[in-house]
């Protein structure tokens, strides 16, 4: 046999491997899960299952949300979502709509995109608080703040290059996981262009249908491309084909339970208890999760935490947790205390004349309790003023914070001293970091930092002893 043909035969089960191996990429299988990723405190993929599916997997060109930020290690921690009510009211619709998105707006842009999204939603059978929630928590309902970033444009900060591929000629074309089998399917989409997201009909149009599709592929999708566990289909809007954490859907599921409440015109009732004092939680929408509790390293060890840290949204509506009446509504000045402050003018102070509590608000309540309000974007109350349970104080920001992003940061003080909130916030409807994937490696992270710091302190005592003894006649 000529050598020429025995190398092409000893070559063959390569090429036959060849179009196998210009698959590979669009093998979801062959990627590595999020565990494998190096992070030990990050819930472990689903094991692959099933058949393999038949298109590339979805993604965002720059998946910039963190993969565990907040996810809880128990889903089931979190209780079942309150159903949408059957009919839902457009004017009703409308107010709460102002009231999570802001009431700064048009007077008429509220009516107009209630309706929109109420019209959208029905259409693609998806529920319309879960399309405004989304909205929210994807762009604050600002389609011009960043008008196109990598992670998405619009309302929706949709990724058209992560659906372009799948829309032809107006039809979205997706598969469904049926009697074991990935089953074409198709979606009318043609009546807007998803190349004109910037305008916020498109936007809302394409958000409504992005979720009944994710709706119609979540779950298989999970086992599929290997996701981490999470509870709700919305996951895959934000995330695409594979979830990496939980806690971006728990923030749109907490933005619709704000929603719900505005809707139904009903506050939450007061269930925590400091000594006497009936408290309601300073945020909308219970569950919240706190990211950080009292005790925690602040400036490496020099200070402790005086309170609780709430994982909130820029803007946000805080409200005062009892009746009481206002002590403090102004800024913490850098190394000079509190100074009351007219609310217009607070908003216009630089961030270098504030201190770490920045913009901030103190009430005084029935048998001495204060309850405490920082980094606030700005607040709408003056001191001396009183105010009831559940009034509006101002709203959640990042002032005086240097490099953490838009929190609420909570502090309750008695008898002169601070008072560990969190025994009152719980069942008020709070969950602890420690219930979180984030709060668990912060846990271990900062208890490596404490005995390291601890051994150094024993070293320089050890250090100093010797060289006293040394120097001892
Ligand atoms: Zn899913
Ligand atoms: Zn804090």
């Amino acid at each position: 046999m000529p050598r020429a043909l025995l190398l092409v035969l000893a070559l063959l089960p390569a090429l036959a491997l060849l179009p196998a191996l210009a698959l590979l990429p669009a093998l979801a299988h062959a990627e590595p899960s999020p565990a494998a990723e190096g992070d030990p405190f990050a819930p472990a993929a689903l094991p692959p299952k099933g058949p393999k599916p038949p298109w590339p997997r979805r993604r965002r060109a720059e998946e910039k949300i963190k993969p565990s930020a907040h996810g809880l290690l128990d889903l089931a921690r979190w209780p079942a979502e309150p159903p949408s009510p059957a009919t839902v009211d457009e004017e009703r619709f409308a107010s709460a709509l102002r009231q999570l998105c802001g009431g700064w707006w048009p007077p008429k842009r509220p009516r107009q995109w209630a309706a929109m999204i109420l019209e959208h939603a029905r259409a693609f059978k998806v529920d319309p608080f879960l399309v405004l929630a989304t909205i929210y928590r994807q762009s604050r309902c600002l389609p011009n703040e960043k008008p196109e970033d990598s992670f998405g444009i619009g309302l929706g900060k949709i990724d058209p290059r992560m659906h372009a591929p799948f829309l032809k000629k107006g039809r979205y074309r997706y598969f469904v996981l049926e009697e074991g089998a990935w089953k074409p399917r198709e979606l009318e989409l043609g009546k807007f262009s998803i190349l004109n997201l910037r305008r916020a009909e498109p936007s809302i149009y394409f958000t409504a249908a992005l979720l009944a599709i994710a709706k119609r592929q979540c779950p298989a999708t999970d086992a599929a491309f290997g996701s981490i566990p999470h509870r709700h289909f919305v996951s895959h809007f934000i995330w695409g084909d594979r979830v990496r954490g939980a806690g971006a859907e728990d923030r749109v599921l907490q933005a619709r339970r704000s929603l719900l409440e505005y809707y139904g015109g009903k506050a939450p009732e007061p269930r925590g208890r400091v000594k006497e004092l009936a408290i309601r939680l300073p945020l909308d929408g219970a569950p919240r999760v706190v990211t950080s509790v009292m005790g925690s390293d602040r400036d490496d060890g020099k200070r402790f935490h005086k309170g609780v840290d709430f994982a909130s949204t820029w803007g946000e509506p805080v409200r005062a947790v009892a009746d009481g009446r206002v002590v403090l509504a102004g800024i913490d000045r850098p190394g000079g205390g509190p100074l009351n402050v007219d609310p217009e003018e607070a908003t216009t102070i630089k961030a270098s004349q504030l201190g770490p509590g920045g913009l901030f608000v103190m009430v005084l309540h029935e048998g001495g309790v204060r309850s405490a309000y920082m980094h606030l974007s700005s607040y709408v109350v003056k001191a001396n003023q009183r105010v009831k349970q559940g009034e509006l104080l101002g709203h959640v920001g990042k002032s005086g914070t240097k490099e953490s992003g838009a929190h609420l940061h909570f502090e309750l003080r008695g008898e002169g001293k601070h008072l560990d909130p969190m025994p009152a916030l719980v069942p008020a409807g709070v969950i602890g970091p420690e219930e979180t994937w984030l709060g668990r490696k912060l846990d271990v992270e900062e208890k490596r930092v404490r005995k390291v710091r601890r051994v150094k302190r024993w070293r320089a005592r050890q250090e100093a002893a010797a060289k006293g003894s040394q120097g001892a006649p």
